[in-house]
């Protein structure tokens, strides 16, 4: 008897038509990849990762900015995917083998623990994420937070990315992120699927992607574009809305830029006024300014992607290529020695389809 797995993707298989369902989850393409989602459906029914990575997007002059503060004498706190993320002139983890002080840490309480602890030091939190972070964030921001603290914030908000990238890629539906629908639900997809494009949130066990591929398809298939729900255990309509008080009662929306995409309106996440003390921006204005201005003169200024050459993390972020097509993929290029973002942190669309697909023993 056919399992509930083996059915749907018979019902995948059966209907298959050539069609494009990007995913804008890390974790989405790690179970894609790892349980070679890509191999058990029909090759009509691609599935494309998009920008799900968030220290992928981070752009490089954060980085720079975070380690020139580095640099200056102040306490990086970073999460550890974040460190060896390359920058225009290398990365957190570079800038820690050379000496200054870069911690990486779990949370932003292990950051403000460490502020706490250590009165006489300067302690900057490196703040990424999408929308499933940044409560967090901000109810730290709202608790007791010591005046050595600060934050480099670097938030990025998904369905902005996801009308850009019904512009620019050719894309037929999308498996929105369930991790960040928990927190924001499923009306915010609807500026996207009013624009013709099927959405459907769906978590992270097979059974919840291949669910989320069919009723994409399906939607395809009937001429129907609307937001559904596949993640109805985790996920409801307008989301957790304490979760999004807290956000936008520290956080204001602002254009922000996308690594390997660009500006991108109202797609990020800095503090409001009230907080600006704790605002490594405002905080370190001088510092900032500086690393603006060597970011204009550094190798990579003209290349607006903030790629290295032969990267073509660009690409693999808007889903215009596959890692495969990369010449330095599994070559130059690796987990041990990243070149680009893609590689690096476990959502990378790179690193997955290397540990799932290239070489099994990392
Ligand atoms: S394989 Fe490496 S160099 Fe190529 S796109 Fe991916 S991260 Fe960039």
């Amino acid at each position: 008897m056919e399992n509930i797995e083996q059915k749907l993707i018979s019902r995948i298989n059966e209907h298959a038509a050539p069609i494009r369902i990007m995913h804008v989850c890390g974790t989405h393409e790690r179970t894609i990849s790892k349980y070679a989602i890509r191999d058990i459906i029909s090759k009509d029914v691609q599935l494309l990762s998009g920008p799900g990575c968030p220290v992928c997007v981070t752009p490089a002059e954060d980085i720079d900015f975070a380690i020139s503060l580095a640099k200056s004498g102040k306490v990086i706190a970073s999460f550890g995917d974040m460190m060896r993320v390359p920058g225009t002139r290398g990365s957190l983890f570079d800038a820690r083998s050379d000496g200054y002080d870069i911690r990486m840490v779990y949370s932003i309480d292990d950051a403000v623990k460490i502020a706490k602890d250590n009165p006489t030091l300067d302690i900057v939190f490196f703040g990424i994420g999408f929308e499933t972070t940044a409560p967090a964030n901000a109810a730290a921001l709202l608790r007791e937070v010591p005046e050595n603290f600060s934050m480099l914030t670097s938030h990025k908000l998904m369905p902005p990315a996801m009308e850009i990238l019904t512009e620019d890629t050719i894309v037929d539906g999308f498996l929105a992120p369930g991790h960040v629908s928990t927190i924001i639900g499923t009306y915010p997809y609807n500026s996207v699927s009013e624009r013709g494009f099927p959405i459907v949130v769906t978590g992270f066990e097979v059974l919840d992607v291949l669910l989320g591929i069919a009723m994409v398809q399906n939607q395809i298939e009937s001429g129907r574009s609307c937001v559904e729900n596949a993640y109805s255990r985790c996920v409801n309509v307008e989301g957790n809305l304490k979760a999004q008080e807290m956000m936008y009662l520290v956080f204001k929306k602002i254009d922000s830029k996308w690594r390997g995409i660009g500006m991108i309106e109202k797609s990020g996440l800095a503090l409001k006024k009230e907080f600006e003390q704790f605002d490594a921006v405002n905080v370190y204005a001088d510092i900032y300014e500086k690393a603006q201005h060597e970011k204009k003169v550094s190798d990579i200024d003209n290349n607006q992607n903030e790629m290295w050459e032969g990267c073509i993390c660009a690409e693999i972020l808007t889903a215009r290529a596959q890692p495969a097509q990369c010449p330095l993929f599994g070559k130059r290029c690796s987990p041990k020695n990243p070149v680009g973002p893609c590689m690096v942190s476990l959502e990378g669309t790179c690193y997955n389809w290397y540990k799932y697909t290239h070489n099994k023993g990392i």
